[in-house]
């Protein structure tokens, strides 16, 4: 692990410099206006503590301007626009994110505490394809024909056709780890389906949602189609209760996702949970564990941790258990800290202090518990908000550390015997988000997945998504599923109409 460095200033680019140097506002009906009552929040460089601007605090009565703007758009010029010209649209948007990829990288580096390569190469990357992915989709929705046998009505004759319109007024609501990419699950495929949107960012991370903004309105979208509304979880809570929001798409934890199904009983609008995990990562010892050891490790370290789909629980075979865990811990304690912005980064700090604390607090409870730490389990540096990768072994399957998401560079790893069988002990958890399975045996592979209850498997692999592969959670890590031909099911409903000839 490398000393931090504070990277020069220089390194930020005019564009970054100058979206920081204002305050920032809320984006509603195509405007830029502050909060209702006037109040406003820090976010913070998690490399420094230091504040980087502040931020429009919207409330329930920002909401309800949202609302209602993103309503009457609906309504009115976007709900003609062709299929074509959203696509169009759209296309747009995923270029122009790819020609500001830096400065969309830099400030969310700067927000969240991400590496700024890896935001640029991975949640740029990715968001821009989404949009792009969603583009192609837009004039590619069909409904089907039938053709009605009616019993009841002998000698009649029907023709019968299916469309899918949109949901309507659709809230976003999303977590800090990705803060554009979770964005772009959901805005590229609520725009392609012809809804309007009203985006709530994390509180840590409300930057790269303002900038989308500005690229979606110079990208030609009608004023209120998109709206921003930054704020903290009363703003998120006043969406999910809105009566006329018709449908919530949230990405956060499994407390806060329960709170989203009672807040939306009130109108039973439409409700999909993308939330937490504890995901396994089974390795037998036949795997190539030169691949292994390195995707295990980048499996539970990728984004400092601060990954649903995070492999925090490495399941070994018994005989090789202790050489592949030291392996593990040997390629975490190589990992490079410091801030997102140097270059040399591979890993930085936590999102917030407050992450950093409950980190910190698994971590003394698991050592207290009577895990050992093969590498790792404590603070690094004395500055911003750093966490040692930790490899934990001798740990029960009744330690916290082993049973709740944790949300930062820490793993267990426990052995297995392959006699036995994995399943039960890959299945222990309330979760079900994904998993990925480490052989270079194909039937032990295809037997493996079909055993774990979880939304995604990989195969010798960890974190390899794609905009076509559909991703969900099994159990109490969601309903409903994004990405992919099912994020469209999601975003549309189905009206079926029956024509007596
Ligand atoms: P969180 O506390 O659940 O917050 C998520 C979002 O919900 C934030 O925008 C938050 O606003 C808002 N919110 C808070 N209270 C709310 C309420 N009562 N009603 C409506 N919205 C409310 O989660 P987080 O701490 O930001 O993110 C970490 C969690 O997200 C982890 O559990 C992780 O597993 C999960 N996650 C899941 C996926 C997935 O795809 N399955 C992806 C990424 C993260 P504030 O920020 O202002 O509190
Ligand atoms: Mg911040």
């Amino acid at each position: 692990m490398t000393d931090l460095t504070t990277p020069p200033a220089a390194v930020l680019l005019p564009a970054v410099r100058d979206f920081l140097s204002r305050p920032r506002q809320l984006f509603i009906g195509g405007k830029w206006i502050d909060a209702v009552a006037g109040e406003t929040f820090e976010t913070r460089d998690p490399a420094t503590g230091e504040v980087l601007t502040t931020v429009a605090r919207g409330r329930a009565a920002d909401v309800d301007r949202a609302v209602a703007a993103a309503r009457r758009a609906y309504e009115g010029e976007w709900s003609l626009w062709t299929p074509a010209q959203r696509q169009r649209l759209l296309y747009r948007v995923g270029e122009a994110l790819y020609s500001r990829a830096e400065e969309f990288a830099q400030l969310e580096s700067l927000d969240n505490g991400k590496p700024a390569t890896v935001a640029q190469a991975v949640d740029v990357t990715w968001s821009a394809e989404l949009f792009l992915y969603y583009a192609g989709w837009a004039t590619k929705i069909e409904g089907s024909t039938v053709t009605p046998s009616v019993p009841w009505a002998p000698g009649a004759r029907f023709h019968a056709y299916t469309l899918r319109e949109p949901v309507g007024v659709v809230g976003a609501i999303v977590p800090w780890n990705f803060p554009l990419v979770m964005a772009a699950f959901k805005v590229p495929v609520a725009l392609a389906t012809g809804n309007t949107v009203i985006l709530k960012p994390a509180e840590q991370t409300p930057l790269t949602a303002l900038l989308l903004a500005e690229v979606l309105a110079e990208a030609g979208l009608p004023d209120g189609v998109f709206n921003v509304v930054t704020g903290y979880g009363d703003a998120g809570a006043a969406i999910a209760g809105h009566d006329d929001v018709d449908k919530v798409a949230f990405t956060g934890s499994t407390e806060v996702g329960k709170l989203i199904v009672d807040a939306a009983k009130g109108n039973l609008k439409k409700v999909s949970l993308e939330l937490g995990g504890k995901s396994p990562q089974v390795v037998y010892a036949d795997a190539d564990l030169e691949a292994a050891i390195p995707g295990t490790a980048s499996g539970f370290l990728f984004n400092q941790g601060q990954t649903c789909t995070a492999g925090t629980r490495i399941l070994v075979e018994d005989r090789i258990f202790d050489e592949f865990t030291q392996g593990v811990a040997e390629v975490a304690k190589a990992t490079r800290l410091g801030p997102g912005l140097d270059p040399a980064t591979e890993m930085g700090p936590l999102v917030s202090e407050e992450q950093f604390a409950r980190v910190s607090g698994y971590i003394s409870q698991g050592l207290q518990d009577g895990a050992r730490a093969l590498t790792g389990g404590g603070r690094h540096g004395d500055r911003g908000y750093f966490i040692e990768p930790t490899v934990l072994v001798d740990v029960d399957s009744s330690f916290s550390v082993y049973r709740e998401e944790i949300f930062g560079p820490v793993v267990v790893a426990t052995p297995f015997n392959a006699a036995a069988g994995v399943r039960s002990a890959a299945n222990d958890t309330p979760y079900g988000l994904a998993a990925s399975v480490w052989t270079s045996n194909l039937s032990k592979a295809h037997r493996t997945a079909a055993e774990i209850k979880a939304g995604t498997v990989w195969i010798n692999c960890h974190n390899a998504f794609d905009c076509a592969i559909p991703f969900g959670g099994y159990k109490q890590s969601g309903w409903g599923r994004e990405l992919g031909a099912a994020a469209i099911e999601e975003f549309t409903q189905i009206k079926a109409v029956n024509i007596l000839l």
